[in-house]
């Protein structure tokens, strides 16, 4: 089994908000997806990040709040459905997408991939049924535009299927093996988003751990920092939040050789884009 990280595009934050102790500078917050070729079940996305289809999602009021408030740099943004289509892969070989959370640079290349599940927890497929209105989604940073309209029919809850394997990891607690043989993990990340998952995947011969936003930077798990109180207005669960990221410090220490990847933090993706360039 192989991974490779792709950069779908930038936007632009104070560090300071990220991570407590951070410069009063504006740094660049990337969201990368990762590609999983499995030998049995073929190809698989971990999230979707950026495309061009968030302008049009945001061009309308109240969802053009999103594109006010985070927006991505637009001549950064490279999506995933283009980035397999220069690299010879159709978008309808996509088999499965792990949905970590359903914020809008998460979920831009949702309606690009025909064919996929949408691999998410029961809490937070039932927290986006439960949003009303446009509204009350993009207060929670979500864009409904870019939810496939079939998704009823596309999603697996993954905790709600009692065929699923589930294992112990002493730090994170349950871990569901998706495919039984070890080769994905998924596990609860409670705080950012209700019901936010990641992933454990192993590879041939590396184990990655995809925790998407329980934290923005790679100091954050690494020294167990929280973000500024400022971003607590993004946050759904700060309580939760912080034992998440605890619990992340405590396996990162029990397992050192894991790379773990935030989803925005430009370091770690520096590193691995050029690490897994070979898929
Ligand atoms: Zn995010």
């Amino acid at each position: 089994m192989n991974l490779k990280i792709l950069d779908t595009g930038y936007c632009q934050s104070l560090e300071k908000v990220a991570i407590k102790g951070g410069r009063l500078k504006k740094i660049q917050f990337p969201s990368i997806v990762a590609l999983i070729k499995h030998p049995k079940h073929g190809l698989i996305l971990f999230d979707t990040g950026y495309s061009n289809r968030l302008f049009e999602a945001s061009k309308k009021f109240p969802a053009r709040l999103y594109s006010i408030i985070l927006p991505p740099v637009q001549s950064s943004i490279y999506s995933v459905v283009d980035q397999l289509n220069d690299i010879g892969i159709k978008a309808e070989e996509v088999q499965y997408i792990i949905v970590s959370h359903f914020h809008a640079d998460h979920t831009c290349g949702l309606k690009d991939f025909p064919n996929a599940r949408l691999i998410c927890s029961s809490s937070a497929y039932n927290h986006l049924l439960s949003l009303k209105n446009s509204f009350e989604a993009v207060k929670e940073a979500i864009l409904l535009d870019l939810i496939p309209d079939d998704l009823e029919n596309k999603v697996w809850l993954i905790d709600a299927d009692d065929s699923i394997k589930q294992t112990q990891d002493q730090h994170l607690g349950v871990l569901y093996d998706i495919f039984g043989d070890n080769s994905i993990l998924i596990n609860d990340l409670p705080g950012h988003l209700t019901g936010q998952i990641g992933a454990i995947i192993n590879t041939n011969n590396e184990q990655y751990f995809l925790i998407a936003d329980a934290c923005w930077l790679s100091d954050s798990f690494k020294k167990n920092i929280l973000p500024s109180s400022l971003a607590k207005l993004i946050i759904s669960d700060f309580d939760a939040f912080k034992q998440t990221l605890n619990k992340i410090h405590l396996f990162h220490k029990a397992n050192v050789l894991t790379h773990i990847i935030p989803t925005h933090c430009r370091k770690t993706v520096k590193h691995h884009v050029l690490e897994t360039q070979n898929l």
